[in-house]
């Protein structure tokens, strides 16, 4: 059973049923299809895909790999390089995936593992920001709360974390039952997908939708939910207006704080229940279409010195110019990927890939510009990871077999937020 939305009193945004039923049924017919070369057909989960190979079909190995991975997961990470680097540090560091010595563990031991673990991983990248792989961004963060989290899981359930879902009649039960340092709605409900996905756990409750910020992107440029923007010098702190480039403060921002996050979880786990969709399928699709397919609309392009700086001094430099777009400059030589999207009748919005991660705001950089030239909707030319995954015949004819679910009334569409640019 979904938990009710709970009003939290904070400005909560605003929310469109009708419109997240619309995306909510195509990202589900998207993961769905992928069985059938549709289209994210090949497609594997990142969890499926790190597993390691002694724990397949082990159901206490598994556990121990998804717990610990869920405990190193954060908002601030990209939830596959985590995947990878976690079984490394399977590989190398077995005994930690163990909650009962995690518990006893010193965190400086475990930041050395770590490290250790990274050298041998990355060692044409160890200087830098990457020293630690994708954990080296508050890696010392990450071995304190790992420990704390160990010791508050074998006192309070007896080292078995399924004791934190098992048989709980909401989410919202599963989240009263214990506060795990670093892990909110977010990771405890892809915690729970993996959980149940492997069949650690039995399905009692209805799990949210994954709040990351694919899919907040896809819900604020598919007008599911409507934000006030304001102009991103006065969304943001004074340090992360550090974090980019002056002549970009004025573009428009939504801060996506917790509480709008948990609100938005607990609305998408209603209407999840209320449609029969599983978000298992929708957050899946989500994650794989929005960084796969909306990363290159060249308008959510965004520039930075990456390369060039270490993570903590990254600076966005540039967004993409939609009025170049608007006037044909800048385009692809060939149909974007938007051209055979099942979303494109309703997205509205241009939201870069960058910031989110490291500032908790949402850029919107304004209304999504068709590309003037585009005539054919069949997408030809994948990007390259899609490639590796699937087979050269899957892609003919993708455009076709997108699931074929009602755009509802364009007079709908919140489009622009107030106060856009
Ligand atoms: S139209 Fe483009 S940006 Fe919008 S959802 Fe589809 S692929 Fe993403």
């Amino acid at each position: 059973m979904a938990a009710k939305v709970k009003n939290t009193g904070a400005a909560m945004p605003r929310l469109n049923k009708e419109r997240g039923e619309f995306l909510f049924r195509n990202l589900a017919a998207m993961w769905q299809g992928r069985h059938n070369g549709g289209y994210l057909g090949g497609l594997i989960a990142p969890q499926q895909e790190h597993m390691p190979y002694d724990a397949r079909g082990n159901s206490e190995l598994t556990l121990r790999f998804l717990t610990f991975a869920a405990l190193v997961m954060r908002g601030s990470v990209r939830s596959d390089a985590v995947l990878a680097f976690v079984h490394e540090f399977w590989l190398c560091r077995p005994e930690y995936f163990d909650l009962a010595v995690l518990a006893k563990t010193r965190p400086e031991d475990l930041l050395e593992a770590f490290r250790t673990t990274a050298e041998k991983t990355y060692p044409q990248r160890i200087n830098g920001f990457v020293g630690s792989g994708p954990l080296s961004y508050k890696a010392d963060e990450f071995a304190r709360s790992l420990v704390q989290n160990g010791k508050i899981i074998t006192r309070e359930f007896d080292g078995d974390p399924r004791r934190i879902f098992a048989g709980a009649k909401s989410f919202a039960e599963v989240m009263s039952r214990t506060r795990l340092n670093g892990i909110g709605t977010k990771i405890m409900s892809l915690w729970a997908l993996w959980l149940l996905e492997f069949r650690l756990i039995e399905e009692s409750f209805t799990v949210p939708g994954v709040v990351d910020f694919h899919f907040m992107r896809l819900l604020t440029a598919n007008g599911v939910v409507e934000f006030e923007t304001r102009p991103l010098r006065e969304v943001i702190t004074q340090q992360n207006q550090k974090r980019f480039s002056p002549h970009l403060h004025h573009h428009h921002a939504a801060r996506v704080g917790q509480k709008i996050t948990d609100y938005i979880a607990y609305w998408s786990a209603e209407l999840l229940e209320e449609l029969g969709l599983s978000s298992y399928d929708v957050s899946h699709g989500s994650w794989f279409h929005s960084r796969e397919f909306c990363k290159r609309y060249p308008g959510n392009r965004a520039t930075s010195n990456r390369g060039h700086a270490r993570r903590r001094d990254l600076v966005i430099t540039g967004f993409a110019d939609l009025e170049a777009l608007r006037r044909g400059i800048g385009w692809p030589d060939r149909p974007n990927y938007c051209s055979g999207c099942p979303l494109a009748s309703t997205c509205k919005l241009s939201i870069p890939n960058v910031s989110y991660y490291r500032t908790g705001v949402l850029i919107v950089l304004g209304p999504r510009v068709k590309q003037p030239t585009t005539e054919s909707p069949i997408i030809t030319d994948l990007p390259r990871d899609f490639r590796k995954l699937r087979e050269a015949k899957r892609l003919e004819g993708l455009a076709r077999k997108q699931p074929a679910v009602k755009a509802p009334e364009d007079r709908q569409l919140p489009l622009l937020l107030s106060g856009g640019p």
